[in-house]
């Protein structure tokens, strides 16, 4: 069994470092104005798109530039141009959404490789082909498909390369093409600037304009019905201490998935992401990482395919809203639950800044609080494991029984904990959410 690859988001340098160390085989980055992530994104001009791809090619691995903005017709030359430049610096591929670039593309750059972005919805096999007539190497498959619908494309056309989303956080709407946030923020989603309405809490007030201060929790149970079809189930509009979240999708998480995403030859895994933390992208990688490898090595064996444990154990240490497997498995209605919990596992306690091998040292930025009592593991890029800690000391190098966020420490390891890399680069201490 071929390998697919495993494609990881880099909001910016740092992130794309860590996603590299932890097993990503590609990533996908772009500049701010055409890439849909306008916010909190890295890669501000062509100097740090060159130093990422010339980074990722020295490892050997690819740099995807996501170039998938949708553009009006005031943004179509300076869209041109700014694709002109970046090309120059050969990305592997261009993530393109519009189909007038993708045609422009063919003509002015024939020789540059597209992959069609996921906001172009491509959600069945004749779609798929007419893009692949037009020149599209590969199709991001659309997040709403069921795996099914998946496989058929594939058997259909053998020859396109294919990739699915297998981690994150998805849209209420079909992929990004939504104007909800334009209409709760005045935010263009489809040009870059979401601000993720649909994920967001939402608190119910008696007053037409309310004052945060003046808000009092409504007593009951509230729920929203449609009027003109009261056989339909009602939404629950219930609160928790920041609110509702009645349009929030629970996030995707396909590892259970992956065995027969695998077996019909689907060519890449898509993490989502590009704003998450470089811890989140980190242990995400690397659990994608794991099932991967794992599910290839019992493929060779002649074995029947199983995800490890341990990639289940390295996800759950992760935020999210909840994780489903998207359309992949269920039914639509499933996937909209309104919920928000938190990581059942354990989450980042801190994120190793330096090591000092003589004195089992490690200077670190704290994330999350913790304690000496904390039963505690360090993620590196080869693994997560066990550790024991002999002594902290806090940012003012005074010992301490616990370290707090926002500030940096030391923690001292109490003996050589094996598989610590050289100089423990990429590393983090995760806290489980039990103690010993
Ligand atoms: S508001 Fe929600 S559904 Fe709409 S584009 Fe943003 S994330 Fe997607």
């Amino acid at each position: 069994m071929r390998k697919p690859e495993l494609l990881a988001p880099a909001g910016d340098l740092t992130r794309m470092k860590y996603a590299f160390a932890y097993g990503a085989d590609a990533v996908y980055a772009g500049q701010p104005a055409f890439s849909l992530r306008a916010r909190e994104n890295g890669f501000k001009n062509l100097d740090d798109l060159a130093e990422g791809i010339a980074y990722a090619h020295r490892l050997g691995k690819k740099f995807y530039l996501t170039s998938n903005v949708i553009p009006r017709n005031v943004k179509v030359e300076a869209f041109q141009k700014a694709l002109l430049s970046a090309v120059e610096l050969k990305p592997d591929a261009l993530i393109v959404a519009d189909p007038g670039f993708v045609g422009w593309l063919r003509e002015t750059c024939p020789d540059v490789e597209i992959h069609l972005s996921v906001q172009a919805n491509t959600t069945n096999y004749l779609a798929a082909k007419f893009w692949q007539n037009l020149g599209v190497a590969r199709i991001i498959l659309s997040r709403e498909l069921r795996l099914s619908e998946i496989l058929e494309i594939k058997e259909r056309c053998p020859d396109l390369e294919l990739e699915v989303f297998v981690h994150g956080a998805v849209c209420m709407s079909m992929s990004g093409r939504c104007m909800l946030s334009n209409w709760v923020t005045r935010r263009d989603a489809n040009q870059g600037a979401c601000d993720n309405s649909c994920r967001m809490p939402y608190r119910l007030y008696a007053n037409p304009e309310p004052q945060c201060e003046n808000y009092q929790e409504h007593e009951g149970s509230f729920s929203l019905q449609r009027t003109d079809r009261p056989e339909l189930d009602p939404i629950a509009l219930d609160e928790d201490t920041w609110g509702t979240y009645f349009m929030s999708s629970r996030d995707l998480c396909a590892m259970d998935v992956i065995p027969d995403l695998m077996m019909a030859g689907l060519d890449s895994f898509k993490i989502e992401g590009r704003t998450k933390s470089v811890y989140y992208l980190s242990q995400v990688v690397h659990a994608y990482r794991m099932a991967i490898d794992a599910c290839a090595a019992q493929a060779a064996a002649g074995k029947p395919l199983e995800i490890p444990e341990e990639c289940r154990h390295a996800i759950s240490f992760v935020d999210g809203r909840g994780f489903m497997p998207g359309f992949l498995r269920g039914p639509l209605p499933q996937n909209y639950e309104s919920t928000h919990e938190d990581a059942p596992g354990g989450c980042v306690a801190a994120q190793v800044l330096s090591y000092d091998a003589s004195l089992k040292a490690c200077r670190v930025n704290v994330k999350n609080s913790f304690s000496l009592d904390d039963r505690l593991e360090l993620l590196t890029p080869s693994g997560q494991i066990p550790c024991e800690l002999a002594s902290m000391k806090n940012f003012k190098g005074e010992d301490a029984d616990r370290l707090h966020p926002g500030t940096e420490g030391w923690v001292f390891l109490s003996e050589d904990v094996k598989g610590l890399p050289e100089n423990a680069t990429f590393c983090f201490f995760v806290r489980q959410n039990f103690k010993k």
